[in-house]
């Protein structure tokens, strides 16, 4: 064999490692010495179900998030239900929430037998629209359910104020939003009771599904912690139906160790959301695409971070970034007023207009805490050859002006 086929034969072009949306191993390596140890903990002692993990873990969550009471349940979307239950919602009942968020959202409200109330969201922060919640009440409404998306919070000083004014009960779905902050304040004491979710990929995950329920009424709390237990005043004495969503002792223990390093893990991600916004001015995205904002006031936690991409790209871009072995995802591809479950309640499209070009314009890249700059660089620079890519055939697509 000659030298030359050596130097005449090209390497295939190499292909960069994948970033994924989202990976949760190097955070387990860094902590798994504690949280191996806190598993073993509960199966030496093998009590499961409640006990002292699960106390130790509420009061931990009580102080993070300043609320007098913490009460651990199944999952976010029983924390929901189990709010709801203790506020008396139910059938002939009205509660007002948004139509962009995840379907838990709005499910755990016809779960009660009350009816959602859907109303529109503000393009600037895709949080639930306080002047729609306004014009929506009426003498059945009982209840207000904005969400934090993403991780930043709602509007809760014009919503607070709706319900004050309308003597409304509001429920906070912070499922994506812990240790995020409206004034200095957190999520779980911005409103009558707050709901959260430790379901994996949330910024604060635990081993499986987990939820928690904040409150600073000490008669609802206890309530909530009667209804987790099938209502089961003590000495199986039911004093109603409640249901049985408990959070294991696992998972409690688990979730103390990581609620120990949430708050580096959050400054993680805002990091990088601050490092995406440079990178877009250097790479001159901000055209076609749109980053998240911020607005004054809030501390936004990235449980996601979401772009717009305009002039109806999003799938273009988005497979072009799957190609390239981008991580990306479409949180939510369809407003939940469409969904074929809420039928029957007659919303028709082009009812909620913010929140259906969201669902078509939006788009989640990679942004947990562990990312490196070159992994961010590399998104950002595969975003750059999507929009060159399409823009370049769409140009071609278009009619040649007159
Ligand atoms: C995840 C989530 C829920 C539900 O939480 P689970 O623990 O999965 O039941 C509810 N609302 C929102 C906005 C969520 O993101």
């Amino acid at each position: 064999m000659s030298t030359s086929v050596a130097s005449t034969v090209p390497f295939p072009a190499s292909t960069p490692d994948p970033v994924p949306l989202i990976d949760l191993t190097q955070q387990y390596q860094s902590i798994k010495s504690e949280v191996d140890a806190a598993v073993q903990r509960v199966f030496t002692n093998q009590s499961f179900v409640l006990g002292e993990e699960v106390s130790n873990f509420e009061a931990d969550m009580a102080k993070y998030c300043d609320s007098r009471e913490a009460i651990g349940c199944g999952s976010g979307t029983d924390a929901l239900i189990l709010a709801l239950q203790a506020l008396n919602i139910g059938p002939g009942d009205e509660v007002i929430t948004t139509p962009f968020s995840f379907f838990a959202t709005a499910s755990c409200i016809e779960r009660v037998g009350a009816t959602p109330v859907f109303v529109d969201v503000d393009a600037k922060d895709y949080n639930i629209d306080p002047d729609a919640i306004a014009a929506a009440i009426t003498p059945r409404t009982r209840a207000i359910l904005p969400v934090h998306l993403f991780g930043q919070c709602a509007k809760m000083e014009a919503i607070n104020r709706l319900a004050t004014k309308h003597g409304l009960a509001v429920v906070e779905d912070a499922a994506q939003a812990i240790g995020s902050e409206f004034r200095g304040r957190r999520a779980g004491v911005l409103g009558t009771i707050g709901c959260f979710s430790f379901f994996p990929t949330k910024n604060l995950g635990g081993a499986g599904d987990g939820g928690l329920i904040t409150t600073d009424d000490p008669a609802l709390a206890n309530r909530i912690k009667r209804l987790r237990v099938h209502g089961d005043s003590g000495r199986y004495q039911h004093v109603e139906v409640g249901m049985n969503s408990r959070l294991d002792a696992l998972q409690a223990a688990v979730l103390a160790v990581k609620l120990r390093y949430l708050d580096s893990w959050t400054e993680g991600r805002q990091r990088n959301a601050n490092w995406y916004t440079e990178l877009f001015d250097r790479e001159n995205l901000n055209g076609v695409l749109e980053l998240p904002r911020t607005l004054k006031d809030r501390r936004h936690v990235y449980n996601q971070f979401c772009i717009r991409v305009h002039d109806g790209l999003r799938d273009q871009v988005l497979q072009s970034l799957r190609d390239q072995q981008i991580g990306c995802a479409v949180y939510y591809p369809q407003p939940l007023h469409l969904q074929p479950c809420f039928a029957h309640h007659g919303y028709k499209e082009g009812q909620f207009p913010v929140s259906e070009q969201l669902s078509r314009d939006i788009m989640a890249l990679p942004i947990f805490a562990e990312l490196t700059l070159a992994q961010l660089e590399r998104v950002v620079d595969g975003l750059s050859k999507a929009v060159a890519s399409c823009t370049s055939t769409s140009a071609k697509s278009l009619p040649k002006a007159a």
